[in-house]
């Protein structure tokens, strides 16, 4: 089964020849599992090089984003297509134990609706800030207050009766964009997501790169200026303090001047990043600024990792990127400078593709892969 979900399709011949067994037993074993539902024929009208693929209408897996104001949930099926988008709000200032509880219910009703009994799989949770995703707890998150050592795994499997993956918001896009957006043909590339908190994934060989301890991607959290503004992490100067959302939000804000026109276009209502990013797709210059100093120490930062790793291909999610190539452009200038030669000659520097719910689907993949790997 594992086989046939990297793969996705394959004919009995190549099943024999890649499990190493004689064509008459995987016949009889591929008979049983088309019997019980797990397999079927993709191309069943053919005589001969009949290509087997997992039953997508028998394993689904369920996806789950949690935002700021709410949760999405997505189903993924084993041949990888996606359906159900589903948003469901949280109420307002919902922090803490409360939250979880309001997720947990989320989670219990989407699961219902998503897919029958016999059809689930597990649950994949893409939590909103840092978590240990070996003991399922969340660690804190920015954008929710008191978002803090809670036992989110434990608390969705209770809720669902389900097997839980807990992963962070950047491996979970990460995935999604290697199934289904940019990375689709990239066997190895560096990703970075740009909102209000900045992660990074990295994956090669097949999978995410890990180091020794139960923590990966804190790129906002590396000293880029040293005597620049204190972080939310306590530390100061972190990337974050100067190219997250609420950092590009805070420099417009510091710099509105009564009377000049970049002012004027922004201060019709609350500085918000929306108003930022439409500012700058009309041509503020304030705006544009902003996001260009934002997008400079992004590619700084993934130059040091570009030149470390050797890795050439770069892929950048989040909200940030929704002002496209006045974000990406300089993006790209930065690591066409400070990567390393020959290194430089060759990165590829991309927009990621995946809509609101790629974090959810990449999820979603991360229960399928976990489901068929000991299959
Ligand atoms: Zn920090």
């Amino acid at each position: 089964m594992r086989f046939l979900f990297h793969r996705r399709q394959a004919t009995r011949a190549h099943l024999a020849q890649a499990l190493r067994i004689r064509k008459s037993a995987i016949t009889d074993l591929c008979n049983r599992l088309i019997a019980d539902q797990t397999l079927r024929e993709a191309n069943p009208e053919r005589q001969r090089n009949v290509l087997l693929q997992l039953n997508p209408d028998r394993f689904v897996a369920i996806g789950l984003q949690h935002a700021e104001r709410g949760v999405c949930g997505v189903r993924v099926r084993a041949d990888l297509s996606c359906e159900g988008e589903t948003f469901y709000p949280l109420a307002e200032n919902l922090t803490g134990a409360a939250r979880l509880d309001a997720i947990a219910d989320c989670a219990r009703r989407y699961v219902r609706v998503a897919a029958s009994k016999q059809q689930r799989i597990g649950v994949g949770f893409c939590d909103i800030g840092m978590v240990d995703a070996v003991r399922g707890y969340s660690i804190r998150a920015a954008a929710v207050p008191g978002w803090e050592n809670l036992p989110v795994r434990d608390r969705l499997k209770t809720a669902t009766g389900l097997p839980v993956e807990l992963l962070m918001h950047t491996d979970s896009l990460c995935l999604a964009e290697k199934t289904h957006g940019a990375a689709k043909a990239m066997e190895a590339f560096i990703f970075i997501q740009v909102g209000r908190r900045i992660g990074l994934s990295v994956f090669l060989n097949g999978g995410f790169l890990r180091g020794n301890t139960n923590f990966f991607g804190e790129l906002g959290h590396t000293v880029v200026a040293p005597a620049g503004d204190i972080c939310k992490c306590g530390n100061r100067g972190c990337l974050e303090t100067v190219a997250s959302t609420d950092a590009v939000v805070r420099k417009v804000r510091d710099h509105l001047t009564p009377g000049s026109p970049a002012t004027a276009a922004l201060t019709d209502g609350v500085v918000t990043i929306d108003t930022v990013l439409t500012a700058a797709r009309q041509g503020n210059k304030l705006a544009r600024l902003a996001l260009e100093e934002a997008a400079l120490a992004v590619g700084n930062a993934a130059a040091f990792i570009i030149n470390i790793l050797g890795i050439d291909n770069l892929v950048l999610g989040g909200k940030l990127t929704e002002a496209g190539d006045l974000f990406l452009d300089p993006v790209r200038g930065a690591v066409a400078r400070n990567c390393v030669h020959p290194v430089s000659e060759n990165v590829t520097v991309c927009l990621g593709q995946m809509g609101e719910y790629g974090s959810a689907t990449g999820a979603a993949l991360a229960v399928l892969q976990a489901h068929f790997a000991e299959r």
